[in-house]
């Protein structure tokens, strides 16, 4: 056996504690992995609190990424004692996830840990870090460079936000975060945001079309935030849009795509093909200042998942939560 945040249902919900799991359940899958370090994201809250329908199988282990070292594989590609990194692909919600001394998982699901990235750095990451990168890669992809004007992050203070901003201004962009946490604004500045903004200007009902303030940005808001971000954006820029804080919905009109040729850039991590998959984790190792990486983590037992879990969904967390496994 071995130590797992086990998600059961109950009467009323979903239960998650720290329980002994059996080697016997795991689940299929050609590499066997001793996990090191997982950690905590939005997602994560919601499937440890049963806030969100995120779990599809009982029993559960929750988490949806890890880190750590091959202990046996049957893939080609890889061997034990390999340093691997797995995000997503449905761990924690319909395959057995990531809080456990061990996963057993598709081998290739997996990325190889990159040169200059720890085990522990890789969690400080995450999918929410990992998340943030797409995000970037998807506005580069779109043309938004530092010379196209300033760009916005929401949710800044959360855990894509942080990234989000610590890797924007490293390649020298002009970023604009926007918080609801006003002691937030030091810590943003310190990962380089250029200006520091209030999250209720963004939250008013969107007008079609506002005064144009940004070439680009990150959203992990969604609802009345991106339909402003949208509406501010500046002709031929684009939104990467890739959370839901604040809700689903999108109270957006057209207008900012048809007059001002505005794009709106759909950000996947789960599902994410192997190969961009790569390309971002590469990007992470050499674009994430690891001095601000350090700033944003704060680490935590894997006992106490379940009561962080709780935090995340309250908007308590700051950055982000790396789980020391063993
Ligand atoms: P997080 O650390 O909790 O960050 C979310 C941040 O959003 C909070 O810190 C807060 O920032 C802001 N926020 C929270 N509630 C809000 C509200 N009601 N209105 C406005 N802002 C609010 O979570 P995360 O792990 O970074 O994830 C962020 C979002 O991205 C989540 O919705 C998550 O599901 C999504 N996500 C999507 C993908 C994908 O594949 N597309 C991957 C990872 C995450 P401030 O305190 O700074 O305002």
């Amino acid at each position: 056996t071995f130590k797992a945040i086990r998600i059961d249902k109950a009467d009323k919900g979903t239960t998650a504690a720290l329980t002994q799991f059996d080697e016997a359940e795991l689940m299929d899958g050609d590499v066997t992995v001793r996990v090191e370090w997982s950690t905590l994201n939005y997602k994560d809250g919601l499937a440890l609190t049963g806030k969100a329908p995120v779990v599809r199988r009982f029993p559960m282990i929750a988490g949806i990424d890890f880190a750590g070292t091959v202990e046996a594989s049957s893939h080609p590609q890889w061997k034990a004692g390999d340093k691997v990194v797995c995000t997503g692909w449905g761990m924690g919600e319909t395959h057995l996830g990531a809080y456990a001394e061990k996963a057993r998982v598709k081998g290739d699901w997996l990325v190889a840990l990159p040169q200059g990235l720890s085990a522990r750095d890789a969690m400080a990451i995450g999918t929410a870090g990992f998340t943030a990168m797409l995000s970037v890669l998807a506005l580069e992809k779109h043309g938004v460079s530092p010379k196209s004007g300033p760009v916005v992050v929401t949710g800044a203070a959360g855990g894509v936000g942080s990234v989000a901003t610590a890797v924007l201004s490293w390649l020298g962009y002009h970023v604009i975060a926007s918080t609801g946490r006003a002691s937030e604004a030091d810590y943003l500045k310190s990962l380089g945001a250029a200006e520091v903004i209030d999250r209720n200007e963004l939250s008013a009902p969107p007008k079609p079309l506002a005064k144009e303030r940004w070439a680009g940005g990150v959203d992990s808001v969604g609802s009345t935030t991106l339909a402003n971000l949208l509406s501010m954006t500046r002709y031929g820029g684009a939104i990467a849009a890739c959370g839901l804080a604040a809700g689903m919905d999108l109270p957006s009109s057209v207008a900012p795509f048809i007059l001002r040729g505005v794009c709106l850039l759909g950000i996947d991590s789960v599902m994410c093909p192997i190969d961009p998959r790569k390309a971002a984790w590469q990007r992470l190792a050499s674009d994430l200042d690891r001095s601000k990486l350090s700033e944003i983590t704060t680490e935590i037992p894997l006992a106490e998942v379940p009561e962080w879990g709780a935090k995340i969904l309250a908007g308590q967390v700051r950055g982000r939560i790396v789980v020391k496994i063993v």
